[in-house]
């Protein structure tokens, strides 16, 4: 027998490019006031909480899920007002969505195209698909800088590119009229990521029709469902088939179906929420602006991007308070010294505020 060598060295087995990854960093929460990662502060109302307890004690979790999850699709349809023509893909949150469409238009010589700052998962996964990725800067103000975009367009050719509409981190929307541009410069598709759609009163989904080369992404986690992990893709059926061949069997569990329905059952308690967060993102931006030295974007979305003097600093002494949000310095060249807050519940905002204001201005 052939002796086993001591030990298995990853920098000869692992491809060099996820090597020299980082990980993508979710720092520990507990027991802290939690406005880093978007999320819905608001639980939901206790009789639907008993009908989810009821409906996941009844569930056949000894069986695989319905592969296609017909049922949540039907509902997904008629709460988001999906058009009959465009067909529906789920992915285990939206990131797995990125993922299948990343593996799936990583030809030999592929690009795939995005705008910096963005959404870090588009490089990511890039990178984990082994697909060329290049980002194009925003303007100095975040809003899309279309004459370099259509140079970029012209230079690389891209398969695919991803725009978020609001875009994270920065909050703001693109203008729509540039997006069109951009749909229609490109040779590949063209996917707009409505992660934020519920906050913005704005969305692509009418252009669905007009453009062969668009699709939309959304997804159930910033609504309020972040811990079920749902995403969805809406296109024309000649992608759709093509994307959902990629797609794992099982990807979306019988709880996050059975949960997610019923909850879109009850759509205007999301709805409510979601105004109620869109309220106090007016308020949040109120006090952060009247602090001195601290300079705020608009938002569409449910965070709010500003800038400050050190940064790093008023991070973690946020921190040391208990209140998380999220540190961008250092992660682009344009997001020196940005912090950003998601929107939370009145209270925790107050408390977000009061701490900040006492570490930008300690009383003498
Ligand atoms: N798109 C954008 C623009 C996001 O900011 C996020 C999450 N922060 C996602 C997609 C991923 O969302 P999820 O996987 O929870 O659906």
């Amino acid at each position: 027998m052939r002796a086993m060598p001591n030990s298995y060295d990853p920098d000869q087995i692992i491809r060099p490019e996820i090597l020299a990854l980082s990980a993508y960093h979710v720092p520990s929460a507990t027991g802290m006031i939690k406005l880093d990662a978007m999320e819905n502060p608001y639980p939901l109302p206790p009789a639907l909480r008993d009908e989810i307890a009821q409906l996941t004690a009844d569930a056949q979790i000894n069986r695989y899920p319905d592969a296609s999850a017909a049922a949540l699709k039907a509902s997904l349809r008629e709460a988001l007002m999906i058009p009959a023509e465009m067909e529906i893909m789920l992915g285990n949150g939206s990131d797995e969505i990125i993922q299948i469409i990343a593996m799936a238009t990583a030809r030999p010589g592929a690009v795939l195209m995005s705008v910096e700052p963005a959404f870090v998962m588009f490089r990511m996964i890039a990178t984990f698909a082994n697909i060329k990725y290049v980002g194009v800067p925003l303007s100095a103000d975040f809003s899309l800088d279309l004459e370099a975009m259509l140079a970029a367009i012209g230079k690389y050719q891209p398969t695919v590119i991803f725009l978020a509409y609001p875009n994270n981190p920065t909050g703001n929307l693109f203008d729509a009229e540039a997006i069109a541009r951009i749909i229609e410069a490109t040779p590949g598709i063209v996917i707009v990521d409505e992660a934020y759609h519920i906050f913005a009163d704005a969305s692509l989904v009418d252009k669905l029709a007009q453009y062969p080369n668009l699709l939309l992404m959304r997804t159930l986690s910033k609504l309020g469902l972040a811990g079920l992990r749902l995403g969805l893709l809406i296109g024309r059926p000649e992608w759709l088939i093509q994307l959902e061949k990629l797609r794992l069997p099982y990807n979306v569990g019988i709880i996050t179906q059975l949960v997610a329905q019923a909850v879109l059952d009850h759509l205007d308690v999301l709805l409510e929420q979601a105004a109620a967060i869109k309220t106090e993102r007016a308020i949040m931006s109120r006090h952060l602006t009247a602090l001195e030295g601290v300079e705020v974007f608009p938002s569409n979305a449910n965070f709010i991007l500003f800038r400050v003097n050190g940064a790093d600093r008023i991070f973690l002494e946020l921190k040391q308070q208990g209140i998380l949000i999220k540190n961008l310095d250092g992660t682009h060249p344009s997001l020196t010294n940005c912090l950003r807050a998601t929107v939370g519940t009145p209270g925790e905002n107050a408390q977000f505020y009061k701490a900040l204001q006492t570490i930008i201005s300690p009383a003498v």
